[in-house]
């Protein structure tokens, strides 16, 4: 029996044990920190070994075959300890791909993989096909591959996903845009992340897309040098305004998403379905019909005419950019968290004229309220969110729009940016029961 580790033991590295075991590996599982108590069930239901609170290296270095958690970093010493010792380390990713048979589709990009993926999921759903959606979006891939025989695969993919993989090939990928993130596990080296997004087509050969957005600078220079020759499919939104166009190119499609940004990932995601020649009525259909997950431009309310808007998961410039332009109308802005080194200038001109008030909503507000100060008419700060949704609503009339839209990660004041949008929720629906 061949001897598997995996380090990590969350949502992927227990999928990977899974599989792991269902193919007749020694598994063992290591992790630095506490392990959730629900992953630790079912490693017990499988009978894995595992530890947690620290590697014993000696253990480890037992085994011929590692898979890394994509919350692992390269930097981490237990990493460095392998690398030093010429052990082979996969990906989750990588893993499961040796033991997957269908069609893969696979999606990265530094903003709207979660929303490209779950549409392409319901684009494909909606064709009858059997089809799973997993990776970054709650489900491993290698758990999903342990759960029933899926014909079709899609895949969100982080860039930590992408690294440490070496044979795995979409049939299909997707890549949506590339702005700086992450940067703290790219040695602050915006070059290292481009070339992990990229890494989503390395392997892919003449039967295989990749299908880009052509309208992003990023992308097209890295283009030029690109050694493959995967079909490129170039995708470009720039003239878009109102849908997304039909085949034939006579009529536009209705959208339940809103915002150009998801114009670009609609087109993106039909692209890659009408690759697999599916019936054009159903996907027109579908369009129409798809929900995105929580915390992405997600109406909650409307109340006294004003609507309000979370975007919680805007956790980077970038994405409240697009937040912010796919709102028409006046708007009250709440901001602010822990910032990531963020350059605000890029949002000067989508505040001006239109933002009339911005509540800061963070732990240091300093950043932010010099940024803004000559670009909004006022400024508030706290710590509440049930206060910064009061202040909006006090401060808004009707036809205005509060925008949670915070362009700055959440873990000074919430636990992730789920918590903090259900906060914020929480706070407009106590406005209903006044
Ligand atoms: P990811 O999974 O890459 O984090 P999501 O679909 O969860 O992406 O969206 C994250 C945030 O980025 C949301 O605030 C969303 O409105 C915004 N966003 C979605 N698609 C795009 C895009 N194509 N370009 C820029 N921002 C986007």
């Amino acid at each position: 029996m061949e001897k598997l580790c995996v380090i990590g033991a969350g949502e992927s590295g227990v999928g990977a044990a899974l599989l792991a075991k269902e193919k007749d590996f020694d598994v063992f599982v290591s992790d630095y920190g506490i392990i959730k108590d629900e992953e630790k069930k079912i490693l017990n239901d499988n009978n894995i070994p595992f530890e947690e609170k620290g590697h014993s290296i000696e253990r480890l270095i037992e085994c011929n075959i590692f898979v890394k958690s994509p919350g692992v970093p390269e930097k981490a010493s237990v990493i460095q300890k392998l690398r030093a010792e010429n052990k082979r380390i996969i990906s989750e990713i990588e893993f499961g791909f040796n033991y997957y048979n269908g069609i893969i589709l696979a999606v990265t990009g530094s903003n709207g993989k979660t929303t490209t993926a779950g549409l392409l999921f319901h684009l494909l759903k909606s064709c009858h096909l059997n089809v799973g959606l997993g990776g970054n979006i709650g489900t491993s891939f290698c758990k999903r591959i342990v759960e029933q025989e899926y014909e079709y695969m899609v895949l969100e993919l982080s860039s930590f996903q992408l690294d440490d993989i070496e044979k795995f090939k979409p049939n299909i990928s997707i890549l949506i845009n590339i702005t700086p993130d992450h940067l703290d596990r790219y040695n602050s080296n915006f070059e290292e992340y481009i070339n992990s997004k990229f890494r989503i087509a390395e392997n892919q050969t003449m039967e295989d897309l990749f299908i880009v957005n052509a309208d992003d600078p990023t992308i097209l220079r890295k283009m030029k040098n690109m050694q493959s020759n995967v079909r490129i499919v170039n995708v470009t939104t720039k003239n878009y305004k109102d849908g997304i166009t039909s085949k034939d190119g006579n009529s536009i499609y209705d959208l339940t998403l809103k915002g150009s940004h998801n114009l670009l990932n609609a087109t993106l995601a039909l692209k890659a379905a009408r690759a697999l020649a599916l019936d054009e009525s159903l996907l027109q259909k579908a369009l129409m019909t798809f929900q995105n997950v929580e915390h992405r431009l997600e109406l909650v309310a409307k109340i006294n005419g004003i609507e309000f808007i979370n975007d919680s998961k805007a956790t980077n410039v970038d994405a409240s950019f697009y937040g912010l332009n796919s709102v028409e109308n006046p708007m009250i802005w709440i901001a602010g968290g822990t910032d990531k080194g963020n350059d605000y200038s890029e949002l000067f001109s989508s505040v001006k004229g239109r933002v009339k008030l911005l509540i800061c909503l963070g732990k240091e507000n300093e950043k932010l309220k010099l940024a803004f100060q000559n670009h909004v008419p006022e400024i508030l700060e706290t710590q509440d969110v049930y206060q910064a949704v009061q202040w909006a609503f006090e401060n808004g009339m009707a036809g205005d729009v509060v925008l949670l839209s915070p362009a700055c990660a959440s873990f000074d004041l919430f636990k992730n940016y789920e918590d903090r949008g259900q906060q914020f929720k929480n706070a407009v629906f106590q406005l209903l029961e006044k």
